[in-house]
């Protein structure tokens, strides 16, 4: 973006704020096909139920009022989206006229197998160039594990990691840079264990920021596990799927707490070298929220900022796992205000539950300017964290996948100490490294 758009672009996010409103985003499913077999996933390829796909006339259309309503990201996700990629591409393209500033879609890999093919060069090249003619912000590719045996089995999809390794510096020499998507899962520690310990998640975190260095990624960026009990808590219901009962992804909440401290721990060692998404308020105020302590993390902005919109009817609800809640078509939502308020502390999406921890603050701090400070008072050394992360977001340049790191700029977050000064003790609780 030029110094002129991102003047322009800072403004109006200045004047969402005021408002008492976050930049919007919406994730558009835009297929629930996939041709993969990950056990945590209710849309994996042998999974049955009637698979659908949004036509490219809706696409647009929601596409249009989205940019017409001031939506800043939007993310196309799936299923496996590749799987349509013209229709995929041509969306893209849409919303970049549209003005539509962060652009986001992913893969689950399956385009980087058979490495070993004639061909697979000047594959991937088409492709990273057909990516590269858009305005496409983020591209990300998932991987579960820092061993490559447990990754490509859990996907169903042999011989993908050496596959995106060869592929990820043909992605460079087109200016794309893209992001590895861990799911964590139980599977993230180099040896399944049921016991969930701080010190095997810690060593589980190392080894695969180290993994994704070693093959070539810049970027990375965490999804949390969902543990969403579903006999225990009907209150949500996955609109598309994205759920299993299946023991690889429920942790208890005292799990959680540790699962989510570990990486926060790790982070820091790492983000220096590998640009990270996750912020460490966001992980804080997620383990602070599992350890009992709801009511001091921000209300997530699911409803009234953000959006997902489902592939099936081209419905819209507050996110994707609040099934219930049918907010109708989406081009007939009137988002100058919110349609809900927002109170959902529910589950832990990071999509959503991210960018409002980060920076549902400043929010506050126009319309609620007495809940802004008192959220300062009450835990001081939170707001730091959440100031650290946001210096950090702009040493990693909003994490934009066009441009390549600058280490320069990052080499000032090497070993972040602030990890060591802001223990969880200090947050009223503990997790002791088993
Ligand atoms: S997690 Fe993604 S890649 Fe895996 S089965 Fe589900 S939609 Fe497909
Ligand atoms: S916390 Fe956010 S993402 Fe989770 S169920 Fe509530 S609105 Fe949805």
């Amino acid at each position: 973006m030029k110094s002129g758009g991102k003047s322009r672009s800072l403004l109006r996010h200045m004047g969402t704020f005021v408002r008492g409103r976050l930049p919007g985003q919406l994730v558009l499913q835009f297929t629930d096909h996939c041709n993969a077999s990950c056990p945590q996933c209710g849309m994996r390829r042998d999974a049955s139920f009637p698979r659908s796909i949004l036509s490219l006339d809706d696409g647009k259309r929601i596409i249009d009022h989205a940019a017409a309503s001031g939506i800043s990201a939007l993310s196309l996700t799936g299923g496996e989206p590749f799987l349509f990629k013209e229709e995929l591409i041509a969306l893209i393209k849409h919303a970049g006229q549209a003005g539509i500033p962060y652009i986001r879609t992913g893969t689950n890999g399956y385009l980087f197998m058979n490495h070993d093919r004639t061909g697979f060069r000047d594959r991937v090249s088409e492709l990273a160039a057909a990516l590269a003619s858009t305005t496409l912000y983020t591209f990300w590719i998932s991987v579960d594990s820092s061993v490559p045996e447990v990754h490509e089995r859990m996907r169903g999809l042999p011989g993908v990691t050496k596959g995106i390794e060869k592929a990820l510096p043909i992605f460079h020499e087109h200016g794309i840079y893209p992001s590895a998507n861990l799911g964590i899962t139980r599977n993230v520690c180099s040896s399944t264990n049921d016991v969930v310990s701080k010190d095997l998640y810690r060593a589980g975190f190392r080894d695969f920021f180290t993994h994704l260095i070693n093959m070539g990624f810049t970027i990375a960026n965490a999804c949390y596990p969902m543990s969403i009990d579903k006999d225990s808590d009907d209150s949500l219901s996955a609109v598309y799927e994205a759920t299993a009962a299946d023991d690889l992804v429920r942790f208890s909440a005292e799990e959680t707490v540790i699962v989510l401290n570990a990486l926060r721990e790790t982070i820091p060692e790492f983000r220096s070298r590998i640009r990270i998404f996750s912020p460490l308020s966001s992980l804080y105020a997620l383990e602070r929220q599992h350890a009992g302590k709801s009511g001091v993390c921000q209300p997530c902005r699911g409803g009234s900022d953000f959006f997902f919109v489902d592939s099936v009817g081209g419905n819209t609800y507050p996110c994707g796992y609040r099934g219930n809640d049918n907010l109708g078509k989406f081009w007939d939502l009137d988002l100058k205000k919110p349609p809900l308020a927002p109170t959902c502390r529910e589950c832990d999406w990071e999509c959503f539950r991210d960018p409002s921890e980060l920076l549902g603050f400043f929010a506050d701090l126009f319309v609620r300017p007495l809940t802004a400070v008192r959220t300062v008072l009450s835990d001081f050394a939170a707001f730091r964290l959440r100031l650290s992360d946001l210096r950090y977001y702009m040493a990693c340049d909003l994490f934009n996948g066009r441009m390549p790191p600058d280490y320069h700029k990052l080499g000032s977050f090497s070993r972040d100490c602030i990890q060591t000064r802001f223990p969880c003790s200090a947050a009223g609780y503990s997790v002791s490294p088993q």
